[in-house]
């Protein structure tokens, strides 16, 4: 549904996150949009509906507006620029790299390797890939992610490198996932997420990412969006 109130409240969802990293909530949003809280309650589940933004499991706050969360886990995105005391939750790997390329912001990620936490810290921007070495698992097809989206940014983590993320999955979950150098996911986020805070942002046909997809060599099976 995208009436001009509900790309009101989509949009000031998406400010709030850029400029605090954090969501606001239903009362606020009706108050900034001259709202009740019951309209924007009905907007923010037709927006979750169409994967807009996600919600919280009761449906009374907003989760995660990708890529920005609301919750803490497992990656923070830091401004490299000093003066800047922005921060951000990342909600995975690659969500991380949408934040930069959102903002348009040069950023630390810090997170830690599932395998042998240890803690790994790297600097990346929209002319700045993050280290070839770093390997970010991918734990499910695209056909699902959806089906449990919080849980599947969760489990999207980056090791230390091909080895660890190898001998965690041996050691989690055999056989699935898909392993991707970072950059190759630095360089999906892009134009993923690049757009996501422009006045004129429409949502991406399912056409469009796969052909982004593909342009990663992003392919097969594993890749096809539903
Ligand atoms: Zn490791
Ligand atoms: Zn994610």
């Amino acid at each position: 549904m995208n009436t001009p109130e509900s790309r009101k409240v989509r949009d000031l969802v998406y400010e709030t996150f850029a400029s605090e990293g954090r969501a606001p909530s239903m009362a606020e949003l009706a108050r900034r949009t001259g709202s009740t809280v019951e309209t924007v309650h009905g907007i923010l589940h037709d927006l979750a509906a169409a994967h807009a933004l996600v919600l919280t499991p009761d449906g009374d706050a907003v989760r995660m507006a990708h890529p920005f969360t609301s919750a803490p886990m497992a990656f923070v995105v830091t401004p490299l620029d000093g003066h800047d005391d922005r921060r951000w939750w990342g909600g995975c790997a690659w969500d991380s790299f949408g934040i930069s390329a959102a903002l348009d912001l040069d950023v630390r990620i810090d997170t830690a390797c599932p395998h042998c936490g240890t803690a790994l810290s790297f600097t990346s921007g929209p002319d700045t890939p993050p280290p070839a070495g770093i390997t970010v698992r991918f734990p499910r097809p695209a056909e699902e992610w959806w089906d449990d989206v919080v849980g599947t940014c969760t489990m999207i983590r980056a090791f230390c490198d091909r080895d660890h993320a190898e001998q965690w999955t041996a050691a989690h979950a055999p056989g699935t996932g898909y392993l991707a150098d970072a950059p190759t996911v630095w360089r999906l986020a892009g134009p993923w997420y690049g757009d996501r805070l422009a006045p004129d942002f429409q949502p991406h046909s399912r056409e469009h990412n796969q052909k982004l997809l593909d342009q990663c060599a992003l392919t097969g099976p594993f890749w096809h969006l539903p």
